[in-house]
């Protein structure tokens, strides 16, 4: 089976960018003082998953930008860290591949991951930083439901191909850009693709 990924990214992009409306409206709407600010990265330490074609529209975005070749390189070098949990990961304040390291700012800001675009707090910036100093307890804004939705909506556009597939983002960068030239038929083929390709 062939899967259409430009069609599939042309109809997940405007999903994917909702996410950042509803987690700004709810700001608006509920008067929700949020502590985040541009520049502040703390979070893009933070060990998430996005869906492949999250990962997909991304690799594109950077494509478009000339910055792609800077991030797989950043992703590749993840890879040393593919054992470790989630948690020692957290700890070593590892970061995003997509991030910019000298303005800590995110390169793909206009289409980031949906989990990203819907992650404020209301806690000091210090509670979100595993190296900072702070105690003061976090605390997180609850987008979970428009989360669950977007995700539901994406996977009724790519059904059950690849694309809904989960992974660390660094993975599922290199993942995305090794599938955008195939054609996978399931997640078995996915997966032994995953231990061929070594990613
Ligand atoms: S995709 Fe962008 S916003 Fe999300 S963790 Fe990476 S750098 Fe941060």
């Amino acid at each position: 089976m062939k899967y259409e990924i430009k069609s599939f990214m042309h109809k997940s992009l405007p999903v994917i960018q909702e996410a950042s409306i509803k987690g700004r409206n709810k700001l608006i709407d509920e008067k929700i003082k949020t502590t985040c600010k541009a520049g502040c990265s703390s979070c893009c330490s933070r060990p998430i998953n996005i869906t492949l074609i999250e990962a997909a529209i991304i690799m594109n975005l950077l494509k478009r930008k000339g910055l792609w070749e800077r991030v797989r390189a950043k992703a590749s070098e993840l890879q040393e860290f593919d054992t470790i949990d989630r948690f020692t990961w957290f700890r070593m304040k590892i970061m995003c591949p997509v991030l910019d390291t000298d303005t800590n700012l995110c390169l793909a800001y206009e289409n980031r991951p949906m989990e990203c675009a819907l992650h404020y707090v209301t806690s000091p910036a210090k509670s979100c930083d595993p190296w900072g100093t702070s105690v003061i307890e976090y605390k997180k804004v609850d987008n979970d439901s428009f989360y669950h939705e977007l995700v539901t909506r994406l996977t009724s556009i790519v059904g059950d191909s690849i694309w809904v597939f989960e992974a660390p983002v660094y993975k599922a960068l290199l993942l995305a850009e090794v599938f955008k030239s195939k054609e996978i038929a399931d997640q078995d083929t996915l997966i032994q693709a995953m231990s061929k390709e070594r990613i």
